[in-house]
């Protein structure tokens, strides 16, 4: 079978991309992915004891875009799910990102002075990073900036990153700021839920199309070979005219020609108990003790019924290729020196006219779900663009 596109990776981007070339522009697409199952980071399965988990760490779809939400919706309903964290913070969980609960949970003595300093600096509902926060020069709000970033975020972005806070690009921590409000859902995004049927039920629904093949447990590297003197790609050691899409690591796909682009990896560890309920939230954060970060309970977010629980435990770890564990590159480590490395690779790319790089790994970005959904439409609607 002859392809006019050939896409590397069965992730969401690469799912949706292939989802819209086929049903839109009636193009024949090849999938290869190198796990035995669709999904990427996203894939869900039921374990042996019936429970369903998702295999790489909980994922929460949330979005404020309205396109993202409702395409995806082509494929799935929803639960409305409102995802909250809590955290253990001295002999308290405190709700995370930290807000007017949590300084009332764990700053009594001083929670009226504190909230009223807040109330005075910013408005209601403002989100405020906490290295903005600790900048403050009013000494209740400096107080508050001291106490979070010692308690909520010093050690568990160590134990996560083995970095400081201040040695990542803001954006990171920003991502769980400080909350002048008693809203306590980990996201404020207008779209929230998990697909009622689990995450893979939603991408096999959107590889239906006859027009998609996928070839599972395959590593590009056996089928595609990179002429990087005439800057293309041979498919089975044949010219391929047609169109590659990549959403592997970037790095990889140049043989590491200028660096190896740093990432950080986890280990899941599951546990699944004889009992309906083991903590009261779906997840826990330990920002201070123990060597894992987190531990979710499934059943909060799926709303399945069930006799036992299972949970999950996220260790970080160093990436290593060549390991047993920590093999997965799960996030980008958004650092200066990093971002640089990535610009030349990204600068290299542009040379192959016919490959495109989208993805978390491919362009080397700590990008949620439904931004990788919003790059993925917004480059098919180019192909379509070109097409007419
Ligand atoms: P991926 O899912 O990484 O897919 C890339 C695919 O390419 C993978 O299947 C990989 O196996 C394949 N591939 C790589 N190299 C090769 C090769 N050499 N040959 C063949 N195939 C290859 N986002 C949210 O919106 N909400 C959340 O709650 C959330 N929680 C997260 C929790 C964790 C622990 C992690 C790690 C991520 C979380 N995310 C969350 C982010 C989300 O996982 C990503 O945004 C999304 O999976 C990125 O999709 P992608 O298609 O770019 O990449
Ligand atoms: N973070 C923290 N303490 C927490 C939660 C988050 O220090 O209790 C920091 C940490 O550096 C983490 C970052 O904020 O990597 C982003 O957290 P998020 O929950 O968004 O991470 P993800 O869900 O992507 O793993």
């Amino acid at each position: 079978m002859s392809y006019d596109f050939i896409i590397v990776g069965a992730g969401i981007g690469g799912i949706t991309i292939a989802e819209q070339l086929a049903n839109i522009l009636n193009k024949k697409v090849l999938i290869i992915e190198k796990r035995n199952h669709i999904g990427g980071n996203c894939y869900d399965y039921y374990n042996e004891d019936g429970i369903l988990v998702h295999k790489y760490g909980p994922h929460i779809f949330h979005t404020n875009n309205r396109r993202v939400y409702n395409y995806l919706s082509l494929y799935t309903s929803w639960i409305i799910y409102n995802h909250k964290v809590l955290g253990k913070i001295e002999n308290t969980l405190a709700p995370i990102p930290f807000n007017l609960i949590s300084i009332d949970k764990c700053m009594p003595q001083d929670a009226d002075k504190i909230k009223k300093a807040l109330l005075d600096e910013y408005a209601v509902n403002d989100s405020i990073k906490i290295l903005d926060m600790k900048k403050s020069s009013r000494r209740e709000i400096k107080q508050l900036a001291d106490y979070v970033y010692e308690n909520v975020f010093l050690h568990y972005t160590e134990k996560f990153w083995n970095l400081k806070p201040e040695e990542l690009d803001p954006s990171v921590t920003g991502r769980v700021p400080v909350n002048v409000s008693y809203d306590c859902r980990y996201f404020q995004d207008m779209y929230q839920g998990i697909p009622s049927e689990g995450y893979t039920v939603m991408f096999n629904n959107m590889i239906s199309n006859h027009n998609i093949n996928i070839l599972l447990e395959k590593d590009y590297k056996d089928i595609l070979t990179v002429d990087y003197e005439n800057k293309r790609v041979l498919f089975y050691d044949e010219e391929f005219d047609g169109e590659i899409i990549f959403t592997g690591m970037i790095d990889e796909f140049f043989d590491y020609k200028y660096g190896h682009l740093p990432y950080r990896s986890l280990i899941f560890v599951d546990e699944t108990i004889d009992e309906t309920k083991f903590q009261e939230n779906s997840t826990i954060n330990y920002p201070n003790d123990y060597h894992f970060t987190r531990i979710t309970e499934y059943k909060y977010l799926t709303r399945q019924v069930h006799d036992k629980t299972t949970i999950q435990f996220e260790y970080p770890i160093k990436y290593d290729p060549n390991a047993d564990e920590g093999n997965i590159p799960y996030y980008p480590i958004p650092q200066a020196k990093n971002e640089e490395l990535y610009e030349k690779y990204k600068a290299y790319s542009e040379e192959f006219e016919n490959v495109t790089f989208l993805g978390r790994l491919a362009e080397y970005q700590y990008m949620n779900m439904d931004k990788v959904v919003e790059k993925a439409l917004d480059l098919v609607d180019k192909f379509i663009d070109k097409s007419k």
